[in-house]
């Protein structure tokens, strides 16, 4: 006879790796069921391309996880978790050959804004500076699953932060901390005018001056086996190549956590259209590829850089995100793009290297953006084409069957836009719950929202682990 669980958690991406591991670590039992071969979700390395050419098909740089408040309590480093940082956070390069620079020091990045905006940008970040820590576990446990550690600094970042993005680059007067600033919001795929942008911007600039914007040595895949690991030696399992389809067919337990989208939920579980106003949001076309050498930027800062962002205007940044939230794609992509093997030797032969490049796309969109994102790429490393050995596209459909949380490729489970950013899947302080009392939800369509940072594993085992207790 079996046993009963106390926990199931469906789906090993970072946040049910973390549910499972928070409720391991305070004495549960727990069992994760992963559709996929191998753990990860997100955070997944492969050899996509080319043999030794090891990369990243979803996330890549990880600001938020080495902010993370809930991977800092963890020994992840014990099982194999190493991050590695590049000389600069991330470059953002301009039409005329110079770039702007997200620095680790505050200082860096305000000189590179030029003159009229150092003291503009100095003065934004000056009051979070060394908060980080309380900063972060504040913002990413709202809506209030924890008390504030700090409430003042947390309601002098929502002054900053709630308005739109649009509002707080008033404060500067040229292109360069503008534009920067516009590419730091289009990290979540929202219009930059949307409620709480400026906060989205914020957060990633204040993650670069706190802890870098790192990468794991061996590709994201070392965070989510990091986790796998110390949740097995906490007693936990983990099964992979099991797609759950019903919630009677799992073993039995006193909760199931899903990471999964509130949609694939409400199916498994039979909680009926309870999450039937969740919306999903654009989608991204990626393109991994091998390289032959570094990327032939024109400028000098993006060649020591983990991340680079084009887009050199926020004006062109802006239109990029708003054709695609229409549902048109844009002729001139705004992109994201990493360069992990500038860091990390073991992502490819000797002298060759990986690049990991995305623009945005409308949900669902079934075109191929390569040649508009090699134009972009062109434009600001002339000769970028002749270094491509291979590549290896994924647009919405390709993305939505690799993992059934992008719903239309949705790579956030859900649109990060107007209230959605904040309150997801529905506006609620116990966004974990459900309504029904043994199932609950820890997926990014949960606060604090998309990233590689566990927090909502972690509020949602909180939520988990106070029910088991009353029972
Ligand atoms: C192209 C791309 C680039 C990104 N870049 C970054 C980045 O640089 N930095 C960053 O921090 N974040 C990045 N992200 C976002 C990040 O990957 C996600 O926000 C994060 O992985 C979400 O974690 P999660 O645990 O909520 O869900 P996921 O990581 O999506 O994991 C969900 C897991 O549940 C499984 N699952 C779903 N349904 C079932 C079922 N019915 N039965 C069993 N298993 C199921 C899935 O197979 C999957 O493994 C990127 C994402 C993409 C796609």
């Amino acid at each position: 006879m079996t046993s009963m669980l106390d926990a199931v958690v469906v789906g090993a991406g970072p946040n049910g790796l973390t549910a499972a591991v928070e409720l391991a670590r305070r004495g549960f039992s727990v069992a994760v069921f992963e559709a996929a071969d191998t753990v990860g979700g997100g955070a997944r390395t492969e050899e996509l391309t080319l043999p030794g050419f090891r990369h990243d098909p979803c996330s890549a740089v990880h600001p938020l996880g080495m902010g993370s408040p809930v991977f800092g309590t963890m020994p992840l480093g014990r099982y194999g978790l190493e991050w590695l940082h590049p000389e600069l956070p991330m470059a953002h390069p301009f039409d005329d050959g110079t770039a702007a620079v997200l620095s680790r020091s505050v200082a860096e990045t305000a000189a590179s804004f030029g003159p009229r905006d150092a003291g503009a940008y100095r003065r934004l970040v000056a009051p979070f500076l060394g908060k980080w820590d309380t900063l972060a576990r504040d913002f990413m446990s709202l809506p209030l699953t924890a008390l504030p550690r700090d409430p003042v600094t947390l309601a002098r970042f929502g002054l900053a932060g709630l308005p739109p993005s649009t509002w707080l680059a008033r404060r500067f007067h040229d292109e360069k901390a503008r534009a920067l600033f516009a590419g730091l919001v289009g990290h979540v795929i929202a219009p930059l005018n949307g409620l709480a942008t400026g906060a989205v911007g914020l957060i990633f600039a204040l993650a670069a001056h706190a802890g870098g914007w790192p990468l794991p040595r061996g590709g994201s895949q070392s965070i989510s086996d990091a986790l796998a690991e110390y949740l097995r030696d906490l007693g936990g399992s983990v099964h992979t190549g099991y797609e759950v389809k019903r919630l009677d067919e799992l073993p039995p337990a006193r909760a199931y956590v899903f990471d999964t989208s509130p949609t694939a939920l409400a199916r498994i579980a039979g909680l009926g259209r309870v999450y039937d106003g969740y919306r999903y949001g654009a989608s991204v076309f990626k393109i991994d590829y091998a390289l032959d050498g570094p990327v032939p930027w024109t400028a000098e800062d993006p060649r020591r850089a983990g991340t680079v962002q084009i887009g050199p205007t926020s004006g062109e940044i802006g239109t990029a995100l708003r054709l695609v939230a229409a549902g048109h794609p844009p002729a001139t992509p705004f992109l994201i793009t990493a360069q992990p093997s500038l860091v990390d030797p073991s992502r490819a032969p000797e002298g060759k290297h990986v690049f990991w490049a995305y623009g945005h796309v409308p949900s669902g969109w079934q075109g191929d953006l390569t040649d508009a994102v090699e134009r972009q790429l062109e434009r600001f490393a002339p000769g970028f084409r002749d270094r491509v050995l291979a590549r290896a596209t994924a647009g919405p459909p390709e993305l939505a069957a690799r993992n059934p949380n992008y719903v239309g490729g949705d790579i956030a489970c859900g649109a990060a836009s107007g209230l959605q950013l904040l309150l997801r899947p529905k506006i609620s302080l116990s966004p974990y719950t459900t309504p029904h009392p043994a199932v609950f939800i820890c997926s990014s369509a949960t606060p604090p929202g998309p990233g590689v940072h566990g927090m909502s594993g972690h509020n949602a085992a909180k939520a988990v682990w106070r029910r088991l207790r009353e029972v």
